[in-house]
């Protein structure tokens, strides 16, 4: 199985001088079998760009399936610039986490409601079918046996392990720590104190998690924060890299891919970020990659 990164950045798209080389699009990621079979995990804005390579491979019209995290527009502003959604014959299929997806047509929907963009959704030529997804159901699309997990995020998100082709990866995306209770409280009013029953949710969401990733080959985490601006801002719903490779030492996953990169994170920083998790993994026997859009990275037993 392989996996392609089209949009590696999280909260909103950075292009300029100073993102040229890890790239500025927001969350998306293509995966494909061998034999061709494809996903698309977060619909963020570089799946314009994937959008445009699937329509050159394949003029024809397809059946695409699109993984959702949650619908923050950093994970959804995509979509109306797919370009498959105007051929007709197209099939775009959604999934969702359960809470999103009881709205999830009127959520997308809504987002292409003729004041914000020239093309509604009722409107455009291929047909879009919603499916709600639960954490610990899993399901089969084509070759990939799916299997959504809950994350830490202020109202909810999921994160999802994908198996295919004898090897498996993870997408765990976007999330906090399990330290406060994120999925209930407005952004601004920040962590409530915690109660005993929210330390169980927290300690058992912790655990589902990896348990989840117990045999994965890589795993791709939000790790949007270093250390000192996570303690800034620590109710924003997203981690550390210290905080994968806590949560990848205790599930033994060997390779990490840091992802959902700080808008506000330029290259060089980005360099001296890789540099230093590379270095900080190899001493826990984790690889650690740093993603950039374009990078394509073959997932497998035998490491990536
Ligand atoms: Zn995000
Ligand atoms: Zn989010």
């Amino acid at each position: 199985m392989q996996i392609t990164f089209w949009g590696v950045r999280g909260s909103y798209p950075v292009p300029g001088a100073s993102t040229v080389r890890y790239g500025g699009q927001t969350s998306c990621v293509e995966t494909r079998t061998a034999s061709g079979d494809t996903l698309i995990v977060d619909a963020g804005t570089g799946m314009r760009a994937l959008g445009n390579k699937l329509s050159r491979e394949s003029p024809q019209p397809r059946h695409h399936h699109v993984l959702l995290s949650h619908v923050h527009w950093d994970h959804i502003q995509g979509l109306p610039f797919f370009s498959p959604v105007y051929v007709p014959g197209t099939k775009i299929s959604v999934y969702a986490l359960l809470t999103a997806a009881d709205e999830l047509h009127q959520v997308i929907g809504g987002s292409t409601r003729h004041e914000f963009f020239p093309m509604p959704l009722e409107a455009v030529p291929a047909v879009f079918e919603f499916h709600q997804v639960e954490p610990g159901v899993e399901f089969d699309i084509n070759g990939f046996r799916v299997a959504p997990i809950a994350l830490n995020h202020p109202f909810g998100a999921v994160g999802y392990r994908i198996d295919g082709d004898g090897s498996s990866w993870a997408y765990v995306s976007d999330t906090a720590p399990f330290t406060d209770v994120l999925h209930k409280q407005h952004f601004l009013s920040g962590p409530e104190p915690l109660t005993e029953d929210d330390k169980l949710a927290l300690a058992a969401m912790r655990d589902a998690l990896v348990r989840r990733l117990v045999g994965v080959d890589t795993v791709v985490y939000d790790t949007h924060f270093l250390p000192d601006e996570y303690a800034k801002f620590p109710h924003y719903g997203h981690s550390t890299p210290d905080q994968a490779l806590e949560i990848c030492l205790e599930a033994q996953v060997r390779t990490l891919v840091l992802y959902h990169h700080a808008p506000t994170h330029g290259d060089d920083q980005m360099d001296r970020i890789a540099a230093e998790y590379r270095s900080q993994g190899a001493k826990r026997g984790i690889n650690v990659v740093t993603s950039s859009e374009g990078m394509t990275l073959m997932v497998g037993p035998e490491g990536t």
